[in-house]
């Protein structure tokens, strides 16, 4: 396929590549990855970037950009989400497709890593609109994504309904004999076009659970712990209800449109509410007061969810953090000079790659329902969201006690020593 774009090794390093980059060479070291396999995963297979036009709902033609990257498959189909927004380039695809293929080995799924989206601010077109974008970006895609080769999946700004059209524009393509063996092409759809019970808030729910795991293992009590969280979204959200289900306190969120404080307790479905009749934004909302963006990441609080976009948690606000605990629901939003910074002060960081694995579980499961023609209930894949969750999660404690390292290397350590195996066993054609 596509457009095969100069490595990313060669790109300057900076954002998330540079950080993704920088956490894989550290664990490649410290595990002294054979070379070869290296050289191989420190870039990706494929990139494809089209370049489409829409007409807008006033009659004039717009042409948008869209990316997918697919960084690695040696452990099965490229999978990951696609995401609206105007940071979308091809360095956050790569960064973010690499982060996917950690991110999959890890949980011990027979996927790869892919990411992908559009360059747009999704706020600034109607929903008729938006339906157009994504019908025309799939078609664009075309044969480069498919459901044994690379499924996409939600992200920043995507939902259940992207994931429909996608599956519909994609079948339409198709002869009438695929059209309905396909629906795994795609997941995180609508429960009613081939969707899972419990996707949804898979991604919110795993985060809550590695939180809750690792209370565990500190003896920490969640009940009256105050948390914050950065992004109202579908994980933001679902992260705090199961939180404030266990007696968690949400003190304050922060999303693009401001930054809101309340001491005795901000409710997850009060502000769900709000934000839904609100363009989806939390500025505003009656039962907190606004309060200075800067002042986040500073305020009194036991646990941080950044649950937005990457690299938030810099080196300049990282010294002023006063949790004890960051759980990942965004991927990338610790950079690494912060991350130096919060492990010497002796803050702990649940790593992306496990913290928010559970939407990629959640779509694995989907998947598995429309291969094998099966209807599972919200129990049984909650049950075994769990499951997979707790060996992951015990899996980079042990690592982090047996190599003497932190979590997010020893979770790295875990997802590269998989690939490494797999690279070994097979060779290299030819
Ligand atoms: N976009 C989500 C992630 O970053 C989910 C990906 C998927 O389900 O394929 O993990």
């Amino acid at each position: 396929m596509t457009t095969k774009l100069a490595s990313p090794k060669k790109q300057p390093k900076q954002g998330m590549l540079d950080n993704v980059m920088r956490q894989f060479d550290n664990a490649a070291d410290i595990i002294t990855l054979n070379p070869n396999i290296r050289k191989i995963l420190e870039v990706t297979n494929n990139e494809l970037v089209v370049h489409f036009p829409v007409r807008m709902d006033n009659g004039e033609v717009e042409v948008f950009t869209g990316y997918r990257v697919q960084h690695n498959n040696a452990l099965g189909p490229y999978k990951g989400g696609l995401r609206y927004h105007e940071t979308v380039d091809i360095d956050a695809a790569r960064a973010l497709a690499m982060w996917m293929t950690w991110k999959t080995s890890l949980a011990g799924l027979p996927y790869g890593g892919a990411k992908g989206g559009i360059q747009l601010d999704p706020k600034k077109y109607s929903d008729t609109e938006l339906e157009r974008i994504t019908r025309r970006f799939t078609y664009a895609l075309g044969d480069n994504i498919g459901p044994e080769l690379d499924i996409p999946a939600p992200d920043v700004n995507t939902n259940p309904q992207t994931m429909a059209w996608i599956l519909d524009t994609y079948m339409s393509t198709k002869p009438p004999a695929e059209r309905s063996t396909n629906m795994h092409v795609v997941t995180g759809k609508p429960i009613g076009a081939g969707g899972s019970e419990g996707r949804d808030r898979a991604t919110g729910y795993g985060v809550f659970l590695t939180i809750k795991f690792w209370a565990e293992r500190k003896n920490v009590e969640l009940k009256d712990k105050k948390f914050i969280v950065q992004g109202f979204g579908n994980v933001g959200y679902w992260t705090s209800h199961f939180l404030e289900k266990e007696g968690a306190v949400l003190t304050a969120v922060q999303d693009a449109s401001g930054t809101i404080l309340n001491e005795n307790g901000i409710s997850a479905e009060g502000l769900l509410a709000f934000s839904e009749s609100n363009n989806r934004s939390i500025g505003g909302f009656a039962d907190a007061r606004p309060i200075e963006s800067s002042e986040f990441f500073g305020l009194d609080c036991d646990i941080i969810v950044p649950a937005a976009l990457g690299n938030q948690i810099t080196a300049e606000n990282a010294q002023r953090i006063k949790a004890y605990l960051i759980a990942e629901g965004a991927n990338g939003p610790t950079d690494v000079e912060a991350e130096k910074i919060l492990l010497n002060k002796g803050i702990e960081i649940i790593p992306d790659i496990l913290c928010n694995s559970g939407g990629v579980i959640g779509s694995y499961f989907e998947w598995l329902q429309n291969r094998n023609g099966e209807i599972w209930q919200l129990d049984e894949v909650m049950a075994k969201l769990e499951k997979k969750l707790k060996e992951s999660f015990s899996k980079v404690m042990e690592t982090a006690k047996s190599r003497k390292v932190d979590m997010r290397t020893a979770a790295f350590i875990i997802a590269i020593e998989r690939l490494e195996k797999a690279y070994v066993q097979r060779g290299i054609f030819p």
